[in-house]
C-alpha cells in the first residue's frame, strides 16, 4: 500500500509553492495540513514517505497535558486526533477520578496503522503535495525567504518555509561506548541544513533524549503479570470520531527490583549518559532508567508498562526503561524483571543528541525574528513529544500560510489554550531541558480543560478558515444544544424551602436558585436535578455532564482570576533574604531545586524560570506575606 502511494506522491509537481514544510514528523504533518486547509499551495518535503508520522519512541498519543494539546489540535481541525482515533488500540482517560481540569485522554497506537492513516489524511488534503527529498539550504532574498534548495540541487521557490526537522540536525546516537551519527536509528543525520542554520547566526544548542529496547512479544511470560485493560467506554480524541476503528488490546505491568537496580548501578559507568560522553540535558520528566536509579536512590522499584506496538506487531515497548547502557547490560537488567526472565531484545535502547534552536529567537507566531518567512516547529524548538510538536506545527503551518497569503498571523494567548501557554513559555523563557507540556504550566488550567477545547478554539478556527465544513456544523449544533439546555436549567428554580422538601441541604437564606446554580454544589449532580425535574432526562447525557462541569467550575474560575490578578500586582515584589526554599514543603523538588539555584530577586524573576509553575509562585507570595505579618507581630 505504502509503496504504491509512494510512487504517486513522489511525482509532486509543485516547483513554486506558497509554503514549504521541511520534515514529515508530527510537527510537519500538522503544519502541512494546516497550511493547505487555509488554501496555501503547500509542499511537504521529507526524507522518506514511509516515515511520515513515525513515532520515534513510545507508541502512544496523549496523556496529562499532552491529551489537552491533542484536543486543541482537533478543535482547530488538525489531523493528529482523528488519525490517533483510527489507529488507537487502547484508550484510557488518565486521572478519571480527579477533577476534569487535570483529566488527560491517552491511547496506545498501532504504530504502522498510525503512519498509514496519517499518510492517507495528508494525501486526501487539497492544496498539498508531498515530495521525498533532502532539504539542503534555505534561500533568501535579503532577509526574506525566497525558496529551498534540495540535496539534488533543484530549487523550489516559496515565500515561507517551516522547518520541522526533529532530532535530525547533527544527530548522534549513543549506546554504551558506541556513538554513531544518525537522525534516528537507521536514518542519516542532517548536516547540510544544520550548516545553513549556522550561517544564519541562529542561536543553537544541544539536547538529548532516549528510547528503551524493543522486546519480542513471544519471549514474555504475560501470565505472570498484572493486566491493564483500556476503558470500557473509550474517550476519543476527536469530536468527529464515534469510537475505536480497530480491536482493542490490554497492556501489562511489570516492575524493576533490587537486582535490576544492582545491575544498573554496577554498570552505570558504561552508560553513555554517565560516562560523560553526553553533555547535553535530557527530559527531566521522561528520565532514563539510569537517571531514575541515581536520582531516586531510596526507591526499590519502578513500574514498567509493557505496551504492544500494534495489533499484528511482534514488538513490545517497555515504557519507563529508556537507556544508553550497552546492549548486554540492557538484556541483563531486563531479564531480572518478572515476566521478562527469557526476554529477547529485538533492538537495543539508545540515547540521541541533536541541535535545537533557542526558541527565544522566534516570535509568538513561530516565525524567526531575524528572517521573514522562516518558521520553526517541533522538537527543533527544544520540546519533546509528538503532541507538543504537532501543536506547534499547526500554528507554524497556519501562520506560514497566512503570511504567504498576505493575511494577519495568529497569536494564541495563555488564557485561551495550552498551545498558547507552550508558545509563550518557549519564546519568552527558552528551554534548559527538553520542554514537555504539563497542566501545572498553565495559570488558567481550570478553564483550559480537555473537555472544552472546542468551545475555546473552534470559533477562532472558523474565523481563520482552519476549520472545515463538517466540524463547523458539528460545533454549531453542539453550541445550540448546550445553549438550549443551559437556558432550560436557568428557567427552572427552587426556593430554599422547596429545595429542603426535595432533600437538598442549602442555606435557608430566602434566595431562589436556578437548576444551573444548584449544579454548582458539590453534592448535587445531573441525576439529582432529574429526580426533581424528570423532564430534564431528555437532555443528552454528555450535554448534562458538560453543564455540571461548567457550573461547578464557575466559582473556582472567579477565584482563579483573582489569584492571577494578585500575581500581576505583585510581580515587582522583592523576594526577602530570609526565604528558605529548602524548608518550603509545599513546593515540588524540581521547583525547590530551581529556586535555590537561581535565587530570583523578584516575583517576576521567579515566574520567568522554566518549570516554576504559577501555583508555586502563589505559594511563595503567601509565605512572604505571612512572614511579613509574623515579623511585624
Ligand atoms: P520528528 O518526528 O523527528 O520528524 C522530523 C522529520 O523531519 C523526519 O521525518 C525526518 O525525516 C525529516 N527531516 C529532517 N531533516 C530533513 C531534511 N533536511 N530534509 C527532509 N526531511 C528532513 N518524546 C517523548 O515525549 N518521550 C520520549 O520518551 C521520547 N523519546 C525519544 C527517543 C528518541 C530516540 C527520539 C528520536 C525521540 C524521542 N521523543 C520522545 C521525541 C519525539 O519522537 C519527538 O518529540 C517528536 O517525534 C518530534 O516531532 P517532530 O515533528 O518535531 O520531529
Amino acid at each position: 500500500m505504502i509503496e504504491q502511494e509512494t510512487a504517486k506522491t513522489l511525482m509532486a509537481s509543485m516547483r513554486d509553492a506558497d509554503v514549504i514544510i521541511v520534515g514529515g514528523g508530527h510537527a510537519g504533518c500538522e503544519a502541512a495540513a494546516a497550511a493547505a486547509r487555509l488554501g496555501a499551495r503547500t509542499l511537504l518535503v521529507t526524507h522518506r514517505i514511509d516515515t511520515i508520522g513515525e513515532m520515534s519512541c513510545n507508541p502512544a498519543i496523549g496523556g496529562l497535558g499532552k491529551g489537552h494539546l491533542v484536543r486543541e489540535i482537533d478543535a482547530l481541525d488538525g489531523v493528529m486526533a482523528r488519525v490517533a482515533d483510527r489507529a488507537g488500540i487502547q484508550f484510557r482517560l488518565l486521572n478519571r477520578r480527579k477533577g476534569p481540569a487535570v483529566r488527560g485522554p491517552r491511547a496506545q497506537m498501532d504504530r504502522a496503522l498510525y503512519k498509514k492513516e496519517m499518510l492517507a489524511a495528508l494525501q486526501a488534503q487539497d492544496n498539498l503535495e508531498i515530495l521525498a527529498a533532502e532539504a539542503e539550504e534555505i534561500l533568501f532574498d535579503g532577509d526574506a525567504v525566497s525558496g529551498l534548495k534540495l540535496g539534488s540541487g533543484e530549487i523550489i521557490s516559496a515565500s515561507t518555509v517551516v522547518l520541522t526537522t526533529g532530532t535530525f540536525l547533527r544527530g548522534i546516537i549513543h549506546s554504551g561506548d558506541v556513538s554513531t551519527p544518525a537522525g534516528r536509528i537507521g536514518e542519516a543525520p542532517v548536516v547540510g541544513l544544520a550548516k545553513c542554520l549556522d550561517s544564519l547566526d541562529l542561536p543553537l544548542g544541544r539536547l538529548k533524549t532516549g528510547t528503551p529496547a524493543r522486546l519480542r512479544k513471544q519471549s514474555i511470560n504475560f501470565s505472570a503479570l498484572e493486566q491493564q485493560p483500556g476503558d470500557t467506554i473509550p474517550d476519543m480524541f476527536s469530536a468527529l470520531s464515534e469510537g475505536p476503528a480497530v480491536p482493542q488490546v490490554d497492556c501489562h505491568i511489570t516492575r524493576t527490583n533490587l537486582e535490576t537496580h544492582r545491575i544498573i548501578e554496577d554498570n552505570i559507568h558504561r552508560s553513555a549518559m554517565y560516562s560523560g560522553r553526553i553533555k547535553s540535558r535530557g527530559p527531566r520528566y521522561c528520565p532514563s532508567i539510569e537517571d531514575k536509579i541515581v536520582r531516586f536512590a531510596d526507591r526499590d522499584t519502578h513500574q514498567v508498562f509493557l505496551e504492544p506496538e500494534g495489533l499484528d506487531s511482534d514488538l513490545i515497548y517497555p515504557n519507563g526503561l529508556s537507556t544508553s547502557l550497552p546492549e548486554e547490560v540492557q538484556i541483563a537488567f531486563l531479564r531480572s524483571m518478572p515476566g521478562l526472565e527469557n526476554v529477547e531484545v529485538v533492538r537495543a535502547g539508545y540515547a540521541i543528541e541533536y541541535d535545537y534552536v533557542d526558541p527565544r529567537a522566534l516570535n509568538h507566531t513561530l516565525e524567526t525574528k531575524a528572517r521573514r518567512g522562516l518558521f520553526f516547529a517541533g522538537q527543533i524548538n527544544g520540546t519533546t513529544g509528538y503532541e507538543e510538536a504537532a501543536a506547534q506545527g499547526l500554528l507554524a503551518g497556519a501562520n506560514a500560510a497566512l503570511n504567504a497569503l498576505g493575511r494577519e498571523m495568529l497569536r494564541l494567548s495563555r488564557t485561551q489554550s495550552y498551545l498558547g501557554v507552550m508558545i509563550d513559555d518557549l519564546v519568552t523563557r527558552g528551554v534548559t531541558e527538553p520542554y514537555r507540556m504539563f497542566t501545572s504550566r498553565a495559570e488558567f488550567r481550570l478553564h483550559l480543560r480537555a473537555d472544552n477545547a472546542m468551545e475555546r478554539l473552534t470559533p477562532l478556527g472558523i474565523e481563520t478558515g482552519l476549520v472545515g465544513h463538517q466540524r463547523r456544523e458539528l460545533f454549531e449544533a453542539k453550541s445550540r444544544e448546550l445553549g438550549m439546555a443551559r437556558a432550560r436549567l436557568e428557567t427552572l428554580s427552587l426556593t430554599p424551602q422547596q429545595a429542603r422538601a426535595a432533600g437538598l441541604k442549602l442555606n435557608q437564606d430566602g434566595v431562589r436558585r436556578s437548576g444551573f446554580a444548584l449544579l454548582a454544589y458539590p453534592d448535587i449532580d445531573a441525576d439529582t436535578l432529574i429526580g426533581i425535574w424528570p423532564e430534564l432526562a431528555d437532555i443528552e447525557r454528555p450535554i448534562m455532564e458538560k453543564l455540571e462541569i461548567d457550573a461547578k467550575y464557575a466559582v473556582y474560575l472567579d477565584r482563579q482570576a483573582e489569584d492571577i490578578a494578585a500575581l500581576k500586582r505583585d510581580e515587582a515584589r522583592v523576594i526577602p533574604e530570609w526565604i528558605d526554599y529548602s524548608a518550603l514543603t509545599g513546593l515540588s523538588a524540581e521547583v525547590r531545586q530551581k529556586l535555590i539555584a537561581h535565587r530570583p530577586e523578584t516575583i517576576a524573576d521567579a515566574q520567568a524560570i522554566d518549570g516554576v509553575t504559577p501555583a508555586a509562585v502563589l505559594l511563595l507570595l503567601a509565605v512572604i506575606r505571612r512572614g511579613r505579618l509574623e515579623k511585624a507581630g
